[in-house]
């Protein structure tokens, strides 16, 4: 997958249906999912759910080959049983009608319990995104999580030995949290060898434990510039071992986007694509940095693939302004090059002072 397949045509439709604090055994410290879902606790009597899954169908354009029900907002396996399998029952009964292919869920790491996948074998459940945060159980127990990393390592083991698909989700900026302990996650996580994962930065939201930890001075948020760096290295690991990174940052909405929802942090709209726009002027840099012989001004040119155009201007041309000062360049042309491969760049010579041929770097460790 490349960085930009998540905006592909083809990609799964996915139908959210949000249970808000559904399962959970207590209020995180970063969490306000009335917020960021939009809706009240829990999911609703089953005709309601029926009704809002079958309005959301209705928005389901060409090119979607894959349709999945997704329960988000809460903690899927930590409810009754009883609510589990009505719950489920309700999305199977769109898998039989054929409208729907598969059903998905998140959950936290210690409710992923033989028993609760029990549960599952009857229906279509195809994949589950385990709430990990962080691999560090110092980072866990500060941010008051109430579960280890261990229990997230049996977690993947035990919903990869039933067959599913597994994501996980992790946060950077937490409290007790630092580069190096996210980056220790990153590699962590990436030996569990997940199908993909979701980055979140954490923000102080609203009637949150972090908003009163915060007003008291014991808790302070990641910048926006350290957040997208920090995101921008776990990323490049992650694509650089094949994971896909299939988000970064939270959905934009209405209530994330209230000035008073997010009291602080590195909330931006458009976040995964500051990350991605930061990979691209990184490699630009390291190659111009390499091919520079003289300090003259000059004219220069980089090649991306199409698809990579605006990531490598950044918002608002950025990148290249950056570019520009750094090496003392006078005109920098990004031009689209569809024979460049999606995860690369290519500085093109164009005065003889970047000598030599093209020079080409990929954007992910490995
Ligand atoms: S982070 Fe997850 S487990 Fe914690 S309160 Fe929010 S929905 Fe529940």
């Amino acid at each position: 997958m490349t960085p930009a397949a998540a905006a592909e045509p083809g990609r799964p439709f996915v139908i959210p249906v949000f249970i808000p604090y559904a399962g959970c055994p207590h209020r995180c410290v970063f969490c306000n999912q009335t917020e960021i879902t939009q809706a009240e606790c829990g999911a609703g009597p089953s005709a309601a759910v029926r009704d809002g899954i079958e309005a959301f169908l209705k928005h389901k354009g060409p090119g979607r080959s894959t349709v999945q029900i997704a329960f988000y907002g809460g903690n899927f396996l930590g409810q009754a049983p009883d609510e589990i399998c009505r719950l489920l029952d309700v999305a199977e009964g769109f898998v039989r009608s054929g409208d729907v292919d598969g059903i998905r869920f998140s959950t936290r790491p210690d409710t992923v319990t033989p028993d609760r996948l029990d549960l599952l074998a009857p229906v279509s459940v195809d994949t589950v995104e385990l709430g990990v945060q962080s691999m560090d159980d110092g980072v866990l127990a500060a941010s008051r999580r109430g579960h280890t990393a261990g229990e997230a390592r049996s977690a993947v083991r035990r919903l990869k030995s039933r067959g599913l698909s597994v994501g996980l989700q992790l946060m950077v900026g937490l409290p007790g949290d630092s580069p190096e302990t996210s980056l220790r996650t990153t590699l962590t996580a990436a030996d569990l060898a997940p199908d993909f994962v979701r980055i979140y930065p954490t923000l102080v939201l609203k009637e949150s434990r972090l908003a009163l930890w915060h007003r008291q001075g014991r808790y302070t948020p990641l910048s926006l510039e350290a957040a997208v760096d920090l995101v921008s290295r776990m990323y490049g690991v992650f694509m650089g071992r094949g994971i896909p990174v299939v988000r970064m940052g939270l959905q934009a909405s209405s209530g994330l986007d209230d000035p008073e929802t997010v009291v602080a942090g590195p909330y931006h709209p458009a976040f995964g694509h500051l990350v991605l726009s930061e990979l691209f002027l990184k490699c630009a840099a390291g190659l111009l940095a390499e091919r520079r012989q003289a300090a003259a001004p000059s004219t220069a040119a980089i090649e991306v693939h199409p698809r990579n155009i605006s990531r490598m201007r950044g918002l608002g041309n950025k990148n290249v302004e950056i570019l520009k000062a750094m090496f003392h360049i006078d005109k920098l042309k990004i031009i689209p090059n569809p024979a460049v491969s999606t995860t690369a760049v290519r500085v093109e010579r164009t005065d003889g002072i970047f000598g030599g041929a093209h020079g080409g770097c990929g954007l992910y460790e490995r």
